[in-house]
């Protein structure tokens, strides 16, 4: 077999967190040689978030090198003459199919060794396929998933081929939302599919959900809530056909994407890393229960400090900043010296049409919602407190300008005390803008 390639550091992935653990590891100061970057991608690390949204624009879609990390936090645009420049070996179309965490040694799928001091995990996570579930004729073709930048441009190619057609989007989550979006600014007929009582249930609350659910319908996307995809029907090319619903509805179809969720890539380190809620726990530098191994973004389950819980968290921003934590961590360590522990206060946002929200802190407790949330108001900006124990702790906008949103950040973070919940909706947003 090939001789294995030696670095001091390898992060094992190529998205979001990889991308700006690279940046970071170059900023506190890197050798020619010494980092590799190992993803099973085509192309160098990316503002995953594009793939949903202006990836799939009718109109001047974005396409790279316009979205590669770190411009989605206003920063440089890291393209593959960065890493040449830097020393760092970026290795693409290289998917691991084995660690050897005590033995320091990956192997990719053609295989490739690959021996490291320092790994750090950032795998992401993958698609939840109905597949899985054996969902009848779910393997048709033209039924899309996105996680990557091939399932994005698959999906761009199906709503080329199949304009003004049908399109039926099954969940109702983020991925569902924005591709609900994004089909209808495509022309398509959209319907969308949910089994719970309102969409994104996971954040939004009942008043919140309302405003989108009304908005998306007032833009013509239908909503059928309450029920599931059973089962899907071909034509002769083996083209998605039909979805068949639980409730005894047939909705035609040409194309159908799923949204049902993800699952952490933790497959490859299976009972060799302490895991817990899914992924691979860590302490507050993302440092695993493996020496030299650590893990960020969406894989690591890691002590969120604000609430005193161990938590996993898969948003963009957490990918970003939990990054450059374990790679400070890495390069203090070296030193013999520390770093301060992660305090991160969650945040998360998403975009479709022209709507636009943040929600930063927690989702627990009494609710209020404030603002103006018709569907049918032009620009309309509401949003919702979370209040436990007397005390905010959460905040959701919708069309804040940027320093609503950083005032609603500021009040998460700082948890201020409410007199009373009427009050607080009678304030809405200038109680945030005054903390
Ligand atoms: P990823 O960015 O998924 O990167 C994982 C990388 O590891 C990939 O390159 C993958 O190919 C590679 N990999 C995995 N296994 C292997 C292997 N065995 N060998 C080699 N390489 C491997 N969050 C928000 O907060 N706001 C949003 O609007 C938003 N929009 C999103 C839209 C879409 C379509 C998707 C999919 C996610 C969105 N997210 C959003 C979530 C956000 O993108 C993720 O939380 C973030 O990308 C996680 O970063 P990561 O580095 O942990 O994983």
């Amino acid at each position: 077999s090939m001789g294995a390639k030696n670095f001091k550091y390898v992060i094992l992935g190529g998205g979001v967190s990889a991308g700006y653990a690279a940046r970071e590891f170059a900023k506190q100061g890197l050798k020619p040689g010494e980092l590799a970057v190992i993803s099973k991608e085509a192309v160098a690390p990316y503002e995953r978030p594009a793939l949903s949204k202006a990836y799939l624009f009718p109109e001047s879609p974005a396409r790279l090198p316009g979205f590669h990390v770190c411009v989605g936090s206003g920063g440089e645009r890291l393209l593959p003459d960065w890493y040449k420049e830097k020393g760092i070996e970026l290795i693409l179309n290289t998917e691991i199919v084995n660690a050897d965490l005590p033995g320091k040694t990956l192997v990719s799928g053609s295989g490739e060794s690959f021996k490291y001091q320092t790994l750090v995990i950032a795998t992401g996570s993958t698609v939840i396929r109905l597949t899985d579930f054996g969902v009848k004729g779910a393997d048709a073709k033209n039924i899309f998933y996105l996680r990557e930048i091939d399932d994005a441009d698959k999906l761009y190619e199906a709503i080329k081929a199949k304009k003004n057609g049908k399109a039926v989007i099954v969940g109702g989550g983020y991925i569902g939302l924005e591709l609900g979006a994004v089909l209808k600014i495509n022309n398509l007929d959209v319907k969308m599919v949910y089994p719970e009582p309102w969409c994104m249930p996971r954040l939004f609350t009942s008043g919140i959900a309302a405003f989108y659910e009304g908005y998306y319908q007032n833009k013509g996307v239908k909503i059928i809530k309450g029920t599931v995809a059973t089962g899907f029907t071909a034509d002769s090319n083996g083209e998605v056909k039909e979805v068949h619903l639980k409730d005894g509805t047939v909705l035609e179809a040409d194309i159908v994407v799923v949204g049902v969720g993800g699952r952490p890539l933790t497959t490859l380190f299976k009972g060799q890393v302490e895991e817990e809620k899914g992924g691979i726990k860590t302490d507050a530098f993302f440092k695993t229960s493996v020496p030299d191994v650590y893990a960020v973004g969406d894989v690591a389950t890691f002590p969120l400090k604000l609430y005193n819980e161990i938590r996993r968290v898969e948003h963009v921003d957490h990918a970003r900043k939990s990054a450059e934590q374990a790679v400070k961590a890495i390069k203090a360590s070296e030193e013999g010296k520390t770093v301060e522990e992660y305090d991160y206060l969650p945040y998360f946002y998403s975009r479709s049409f022209d709507l636009s929200w943040q929600f930063y802190g927690d989702n627990v407790g009494e609710t209020v919602l404030f603002g103006d949330s018709n569907p049918a108001t032009p620009k309309a900006k509401f949003g919702t407190y979370w209040i436990k124990d007397g005390k905010v702790v959460g905040a959701f906008l919708e069309g804040g300008t940027p320093e609503e949103n950083q005032a609603i950040a500021k009040v998460a973070r700082a948890q201020p005390p409410v007199a009373s919940l009427d009050q607080l909706a009678a304030e809405g947003l200038s109680f945030a803008c005054k903390i």
